[in-house]
């Protein structure tokens, strides 16, 4: 009932309007957005820009000053009065500290939030998310015995027992190592997926919202600055700052004559640019595609590696490229394999234009 419940009444979480502020400050500005059933969609953002006190405002753990919050079509909080308390909205939660009940086993600790369930039910459910978790061996152990990551899969299989509408993750990740954490990534999307589960996920790793996220809404103090796939966020970033926020960038600047800007590495197409207007280049390092020439540079007329370093699956190249009006430009290039030029290798370039945004002033 809970699915055709989803199904019919639109959204699993809606937040239209949603506001807070603390002792006057606004860090939460007037935000609209929905998850549709079973979708996963990841709160990005710096420190400090609200993503948390708009995971708990879902949650019920903090008021909103103004603005509304649906979960399915029950209204759970509004100004006037209507605030639904966490544990009657229907939600998973698990936080980056995930607080196993120590004196509960790992079984437990799961079948806590089903305790309605006969029991016999409660102990299959339980045991049927821990093994999708990975967690069945451990069924009967209690948590001091666990390592943070083990911990972290019980208290996902805790939040998910009850079937949530929504689960609510807050960086429930950060405290592992990168390893695991690719692994408990991976099992953890499997689980939603499975399950169908519409999740909001707050995180400031950009790689993390890529790998996990069906949308990724990108906020900064307090506001979102882009929504989108992950693939929409990359690819047609809306400024500069969801640029930037996906990795370094190379960043120059440049004068629109035309309807091109030009550069060391050639003719950039600056189509809806005014002609004379100053542009923003920002040029992805794995943009800068490398080729070597003959021999040193000649004259420190022609592009040439400052410095090269391998990175692991790609090399990092540091280069001075030369135009032909005798413009120069440092720059960084992210090449994939071991390419390693010595420091005056004569290079030619070329740019990835998929990888290369320009932005007006
Ligand atoms: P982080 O990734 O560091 O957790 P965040 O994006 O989740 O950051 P929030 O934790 O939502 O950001 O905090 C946003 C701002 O609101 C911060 O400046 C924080 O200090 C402030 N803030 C959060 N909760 C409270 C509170 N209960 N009282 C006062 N200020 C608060």
């Amino acid at each position: 009932s809970d699915q055709l419940e989803n199904g019919l009444s639109g959204p699993s979480l809606m937040l239209d309007r949603v506001h807070c502020q603390f002792h006057g400050d606004s860090v939460v500005k007037d935000i609209n957005l929905h998850l549709e059933a079973g979708e996963v969609v990841c709160l990005l953002g710096p420190s400090g820009c609200g993503k948390t006190t708009l995971l708990r405002i879902a949650a019920g753990l903090q008021m909103p000053t103004r603005g509304k919050v649906f979960l399915g079509s029950s209204l759970v909080s509004a100004p006037g009065g209507v605030q639904v308390p966490p544990e009657k909205r229907n939600v998973g939660l698990a936080f980056q500290e995930s607080a196993l009940f120590p004196h509960l086993t790992v079984l437990e600790n799961v079948c806590f939030g089903i305790s309605s369930m006969p029991k016999k039910q409660q102990r299959t459910r339980a045991l049927e998310l821990l093994g999708r978790l990975g967690m069945a061996d451990a069924a009967n152990v209690y948590p001091h015995t666990l390592s943070g990551g083990q911990q972290q899969r019980v208290a996902l299989a805790r939040a998910l027992a009850p079937s949530p509408r929504v689960m609510l993750l807050d960086e429930p990740f950060s405290s592992l190592d990168a390893r695991l954490r690719d692994q408990i990534r991976d099992d953890t999307l499997h689980v939603l997926k499975e399950l169908n589960t519409a999740t909001l996920l707050v995180t400031h790793d950009p790689e993390e919202a890529m790998f996990m996220a069906d949308r990724i809404a990108l906020m900064r103090d307090g506001e979102i600055v882009q929504t989108g796939t992950p693939t929409d966020l990359y690819c047609n970033p809306a400024e500069p700052f969801v640029v930037n926020f996906f990795g370094q960038v190379n960043e120059h600047r440049g004068v629109v004559h035309n309807g091109v800007v030009t550069t060391p590495l050639g003719h950039l197409e600056a189509k809806g640019f005014e002609d004379g207007s100053s542009v923003r280049i920002l040029i992805r390092p794995e943009a800068v595609k490398v080729r070597q020439l003959e021999g040193q540079a000649g004259d420190d007329r022609t592009s040439h590696v400052l410095m090269s370093r391998l990175l692991g699956p790609t090399s990092l190249l540091h280069i001075c490229a030369h135009g032909p009006d005798g413009q120069e430009m440092h720059l960084h290039a992210k090449v994939p394999g071991v390419f390693l030029p010595e420091q005056g290798q004569a290079v030619s370039l070329e740019l990835d234009m998929s990888q290369v945004f320009l932005f007006g002033e």
